[in-house]
């Protein structure tokens, strides 16, 4: 028998043979449009940070302030001594954010996907999962006893093809992110919830790229389209700028998830200080009608100049813009290129998305200035005639 470092190594240089082996970059700064990566400037297009909240002062002075008072962790889980008047607080607002009647907060959006779909669906279930679901909705779905059907990406003849194929089981779940993140497609909720009503299934939306940037008030894909999911779920890492996840519904799904989710039960509370930052982010959420309205513009002209210099670009009006390559070596390449001029955008190749599709996944926030966004884009123009790419 080889030692265990041994037989690891063997798996890493098959990982690095097919060039899929990954490391950490540091970030030598606070999130921000420009930032110190590995000691060198960059200006990044690769962050979550839609709203640029993740730095934003009134957010630092709210967890400062509760951090003074109530320490840094929580100390123990919701149901034994980590629930604070701040957990309350923040799931009352999240709640009222999203139009529900109550809410549950999870360390992580990705744990309030597997908590959701391990718990939910039960054995003689059906899960119907779009093909391009995140990863936390995958593993949730390998955790649960109902069986799981994928259907072709946002294609709701597919779904309803699906729907009419499992018409014997118990119960039918539809799981959905709502903007895709690989992709930056937005999911036909209105479609998808007229489907479910008519073949009697449940909808689940997982909003993690939605909320804070979708919908007149950034309620995300529910306000979008002007529908009611049974089970919307969330994040504070994206436009909200702190950690966390969060489930929204009635009361009695909030109640039912706080008896029987694992990844709630089991897990530590989040700390009161990161609860205290998120609930100041809604707030900035509720009046930030402009930060809104600058990033779809910077969105906006983004995509229409990549699409004018003859590049393919995917996806929906999201601030996650997928630029196509095709071949991953290349794809590495234009973002080593990227890089050495100062932007930092990875290249995503297979198995995160389809063979011909890797690509370079751009994502805009509304702090990106027009001199940043011109950057890009003379970048963009110089590196595909280099490389003869578009
Ligand atoms: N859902 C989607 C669609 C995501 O992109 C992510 C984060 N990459 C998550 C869930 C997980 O959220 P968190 O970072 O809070 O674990």
């Amino acid at each position: 028998m080889l030692e265990l470092d041994e037989w690891l190594c063997q798996h890493l240089n098959k990982t690095k043979e097919a060039g899929l082996y990954r490391k950490v970059r540091t970030m030598n700064t606070a999130p921000r449009s420009t930032m110190l990566i590995d000691g060198r400037r960059q200006i990044v297009f690769s962050s979550n940070n839609y709203l640029g909240l993740a730095n934003n002062q009134r957010l630092v002075t709210a967890a400062e302030a509760i951090l003074h008072e109530y320490g840094v962790g929580s100390s123990g889980s919701r149901l034994t001594t980590g629930h604070t008047d701040w957990h309350h607080k923040i799931e009352e607002k999240i709640a009222s954010f999203k139009q529900t009647e109550a809410a549950l907060l999870f360390s992580s959006g990705y744990l309030a996907n597997v908590g959701v779909l391990s718990t939910l669906p039960k054995e003689g279930d059906v899960i119907l999962s779009d093909q391009l679901n995140h990863a936390s909705i995958i593993d949730g779905c390998r955790l649960s006893k109902a069986k799981t059907v994928v259907y072709n990406h946002i294609d709701m003849d597919d779904l309803e093809k699906k729907l009419n194929e499992t018409a014997s089981y118990k119960r039918r779940f539809i799981v959905t992110d709502g903007v895709f993140s690989m992709d930056g497609t937005i999911a036909p909720l209105d479609q998808m919830i007229s489907l479910a009503k008519r073949y009697h299934a449940y909808t689940i939306v997982d909003d993690a790229h939605a909320t804070g940037v979708l919908g007149k008030n950034g309620r995300g894909t529910s306000e979008y389209f002007g529908v009611r999911p049974d089970v919307v779920i969330g994040t504070f890492s994206k436009a909200i700028g702190t950690e966390g996840g969060f489930v929204a519904g009635s009361h009695v799904l909030i109640d039912f998830l706080l008896n029987n989710a694992r990844t709630f039960i089991f897990q530590t509370a989040m700390p009161p200080a990161i609860c205290a930052a998120s609930y100041a982010a809604l707030e900035v959420i509720e009046e930030s009608y402009d930060k809104r309205q600058q990033l779809v513009s910077n969105v906006e002209k983004i995509k229409t100049s990549l699409i004018e210099m003859g590049y393919l670009v995917k996806g929906d009006l999201t601030p996650i813009i997928p630029v196509i390559i095709g071949d991953p070596n290349e794809a590495v390449g234009f973002s080593e290129k990227l890089q050495e001029k100062g932007i930092y955008a990875p290249a995503i190749r297979p198995p995160t998305v389809p063979e011909g599709e890797s690509r370079i996944r751009l994502t805009v926030t509304s702090d990106h200035t027009a001199k940043e966004i011109d950057y890009l884009l003379e970048c963009f123009q110089f590196i595909g005639k280099e490389l003869s790419i578009k």
